[in-house]
């Protein structure tokens, strides 16, 4: 875990949400259309689109994302397609099919011809695998599609796997901006909710990442996690300034369906999950931004500030809010090309018996009309807390404030955001809450439906 990897495992059913508890369902939007509307009959798309060449005078960026799904223990929280279970002979079979996938995207027309922009590991957690896996894996990376020439690398780890001779190896594969799955730094907390590793880990692990001088290091913190109070919450916030990261982000507590804690909630008798209501959630999120600002951050998006005068880029959440193509590997993996959405296979078996057969994995997909590429990157970029509406007019030749104009001022009249000469920002209240106004953007068909 995770900036919010786009690998999420299935939610059996749609959730009302009343905005006060935390109930269980997913709140983040990390796509659109909602996940449940893509389709295995529109795979065939998908393959036809990979086998035309690509028009060079498109110059869409393309990133590349890993999926690398194993972690030591199950977050209790968590609601990824991980792994806790594989010997390293399972990790070597499904490294090694995550390379062949590799090999044969880098063969398709759609993609042979053009260079990587970034590339992102993501989990589970790819600092799991060993020294040994990691340097297999990233020599046969490397040489199908090479990322010397990307602009950024990114590598997300769980501080507990780490050691000196990993992160020199992480960093010999060319990572410039670490992800470190910190979450809290308050040890009961950790435990309570099943993190593998303890506060001491994440304070061994920072000082070896300054010696490498690694471009850009990241902090992740939950906000609301079971056991949290002011008081310990104020301490992480504290502790996490005193680590003095290029950047932190800070995400809300969610009971997506699927997790232990979730299913716990759902079953008679299960006991109850002292999760904080969402206003005492976002008060403690408030708390943090305030905090980092006082402390040199300044806000890059409704989830994370970045240490002015250090390295500030996130170049695969920018392509990702701005219709990049990227091809997802891994089970379970999430790809957007060419205005298709499209989504791997999501059992272990599937994944590696298909590319065994000299089979891309690729499970259910969605094509993309005009208008829902327009209301994904909107919705996505308003993330950002501010949107131009040159930029869709240039792209689209639509006026977002025409187009979604009643929503607009709706929300204006909530005090979620305001219009300025460029576009929309979103107020601090609306910033806190972003993922909860989002659906409001959405074509009627896909409100209230089943997310995932
Ligand atoms: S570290 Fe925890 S939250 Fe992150 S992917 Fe693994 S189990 Fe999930």
């Amino acid at each position: 875990m995770s900036e919010r990897s786009e690998v999420a495992a299935p939610e059996p059913a749609t959730a009302k949400k009343d905005w006060k508890h935390t109930d269980v369902g997913s709140v983040f939007v990390s796509n659109y259309p909602p996940y449940s509307f893509w389709s295995e009959d529109r795979v065939p798309e998908v393959i036809e689109m990979l086998n035309a060449s690509y028009p060079a005078s498109l110059e869409t960026p393309l990133g590349l994302y890993l999926h690398i799904p194993f972690c030591r223990k199950r977050c209790k929280f968590c609601y990824f397609r991980v792994y806790t279970d594989k010997n390293s002979a399972e990790i070597q079979a499904y490294l090694s099919a995550l390379g062949d996938e590799v090999e044969m995207y880098s063969e398709l027309p759609r993609i042979s011809e053009r260079s990587l922009k970034f590339v992102y590991f993501g989990g589970g957690t790819p600092s799991y695998i060993s020294v040994r896996h990691l340097k297999a894996l990233v020599e046969r990376l490397q040489r199908a599609m090479p990322w010397d020439e990307a602009e950024e690398v990114a590598f997300e780890c769980e501080p507990g796997t780490l050691s000196q001779s990993k992160l020199e190896a992480v960093k010999e594969a060319g990572i410039t901006r670490l992800s470190l799955g910190v979450e809290n730094l308050n040890d009961d907390i950790l435990r309570e909710n099943g993190r593998a590793h303890l506060s001491k880990e994440v304070f061994a692990v920072v000082p070896w990442t300054r010696a490498l001088e690694f471009e850009q290091v990241n902090v992740d913190l939950i906000a609301g996690m079971v056991g949290e109070t002011w008081e310990s919450w104020r301490s992480t916030v504290q502790k996490t300034v005193d680590l003095d990261p290029d950047s932190v982000t800070v995400y809300q507590m969610e009971l997506p369906f699927n997790t232990v804690y979730s299913k716990r909630i759902l079953t008679e008798g299960g006991g109850p999950v002292p999760v904080a209501d969402w206003e005492t959630k976002r008060e403690w999120h408030h708390y943090a931004i305030e905090w980092f600002t006082q402390a040199g951050y300044e806000i890059s998006s409704a989830y994370t500030v970045v240490k002015k005068g250090r390295p500030n880029k996130f170049v695969y959440r920018d392509a990702l809010w701005r219709s990049s193509d990227m091809i997802g590997t891994g089970v379970a993996s999430f790809s957007h090309m060419g205005g298709l959405h499209f989504q791997n296979v999501t059992s272990w078996d599937a994944y590696i018996g298909a590319l065994g057969a000299g089979q891309l994995p690729l499970n259910r997909a969605f094509a993309t009309t005009r208008q829902e590429r327009l209301t994904r990157e909107m919705i996505l970029q308003l993330k950002l807390g501010k949107i131009s509406t040159d930029y869709f007019q240039e792209k689209f030749g639509v006026d977002i404030l025409e187009a979604y104009g009643p929503t607009y001022h709706r929300l204006q009249d909530d005090g979620m955001l305001t219009f300025d000469k460029n576009g929309v920002n979103l107020t601090r209240k609306g910033l806190l809450r972003v993922d909860q106004l989002l659906p409001e953007f959405y074509d009627p068909k896909y409100r209230n439906a089943r997310y995932t």
